[in-house]
């Protein structure tokens, strides 16, 4: 019986052995099954705007048994639509799994006007406010475009328009626009000046008058429609004369002979010079060989005659040369062939006008010159 009461303690410890046993595979296998689940995430954000750089971090997502591998995506938010990628997860245990997640880019944003929308014109100013209005959308190369209002562009006054903008996720604009009717400078008793202001032109760009004088982006304007004071004597202009000192250099290289036949006038000598014209031929045609004193651009001193007044110079070595190298040196040929409906001035091949390398190569247009009036939108007409 000694060793029945011996058996009791050897199989309490052997049941203690036991229980420890399972208690640790139990232990083990629950420890085992959370380090293995499987990380679950929530997205916080799913929309996003078109045209705008994001990062993972962006989805703002909330993960569990797990994290969220931070690095190695490109997301495109160039086109709106549906898009996905791979999210890529980690668990406990550190085995990655890969999930697909779908997100939207979307456009919310209307277009708008990135210019002035507040305008002043001459009145008979051709308004085409698709070229005047600069319309900018994060997404759309085509908003569509309406103007609500009504104008009438022969009579001055200030008429108040709206501009509706839609883009094609039909957000919407409506900007208001101010547009200012002048009155044309009138003449009067010979004595015309321009008033100082901003006026926009048809193309858009800015005639600033000051001190009754016209420039567009800092070029001084001088035609038939703006003239210059007749006090205004600045004399043949320095940055003329270093261009045109250069052009010949080169010229002369080359074995061309130009010369400055006639630069600077007075408003004195022009108004005599039109006015012999004026007898000869009478107004009529000397209009369009004269300019009236205040209009000819050899009182601004950024004008010059070259060689011989003739038409002919534009055959000779010289002439052929000038028309395709003066913009080099910031000259234009300011009257060309065929422009006098714009220009108001028959072909001179000899009138050059200083404007600036950047405006002069933009004018000479590959050799097919445009005028003034053309590339800014403005006119050349006498007002009286
Ligand atoms: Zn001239």
């Amino acid at each position: 019986m000694i060793k029945e009461k011996k058996l009791v303690p050897l199989l309490s410890i052997l049941l203690v052995l036991v229980l420890c046993v399972i208690g640790y595979e139990v232990f083990y296998l629950i420890n085992d099954y959370q380090v293995n689940q499987d990380v679950e995430y929530v997205v916080g954000t799913d929309t996003f705007e078109v045209n705008t750089p994001i990062t993972i971090n962006d989805f703002k997502i909330q993960a569990t048994n797990g994290t969220i591998v931070n690095s190695g995506y490109h997301f495109d938010t160039s086109t709106i639509g549906e898009k996905s990628f791979t999210l890529e997860t980690k668990n406990k245990k550190g085995t990655s799994k890969k999930y697909v997640v779908t997100y939207k880019v979307v456009d919310t944003t209307a277009p708008t006007i990135t210019n002035d929308t507040n305008m002043t014109f001459y009145v008979d100013t051709e308004l085409d406010f698709y070229s005047l209005l600069h319309v900018s959308d994060n997404y759309d190369e085509n908003v569509r475009f309406t103007i609500n209002g009504n104008i009438d562009i022969t009579t001055a006054g200030t008429y108040n328009l709206a501009a509706i903008l839609v883009d094609s996720s039909n957000n919407k604009a409506t900007i208001p626009l101010t547009i200012t009717l002048l009155d044309k400078p009138q003449a009067n008793e010979g004595n015309y000046v321009l008033e100082d202001g901003v006026i926009t032109t048809s193309k858009g760009y800015q005639i600033e008058i000051v001190d009754h004088i016209a420039y567009i982006n800092g070029v001084m304007i001088v035609n038939k429609s703006y003239p210059l004071p007749s006090d205004y004597a600045y004399g043949f202009h320095e940055d003329t004369q270093a261009a045109f000192d250069l052009m010949k250099l080169d010229a002369a290289a080359l074995g061309l002979n130009l010369y400055n036949s006639s630069g600077y006038r007075t408003y004195n000598y022009q108004d005599y010079l039109y006015n012999n014209y004026c007898n000869l031929y009478g107004q009529t045609y000397a209009d369009t060989i004269s300019a009236r004193p205040g209009h000819s651009e050899h009182q601004s001193g950024y004008a010059l005659d070259l060689n011989t007044i003739k038409g002919s110079f534009a055959n000779t070595d010289e002439g052929i040369w000038v028309n395709d190298n003066c913009y080099k040196y910031g000259f234009i040929l300011r009257y060309p062939k065929d422009k006098t409906n714009e220009t108001g001035y028959a072909y001179e091949p000899w009138h050059l006008r200083y404007v600036g390398i950047e405006l002069a190569t933009a004018l000479y247009n590959d050799g097919d010159w445009l005028t003034v009036e053309d590339y800014f939108g403005i006119t050349s007409e006498y007002p009286y």
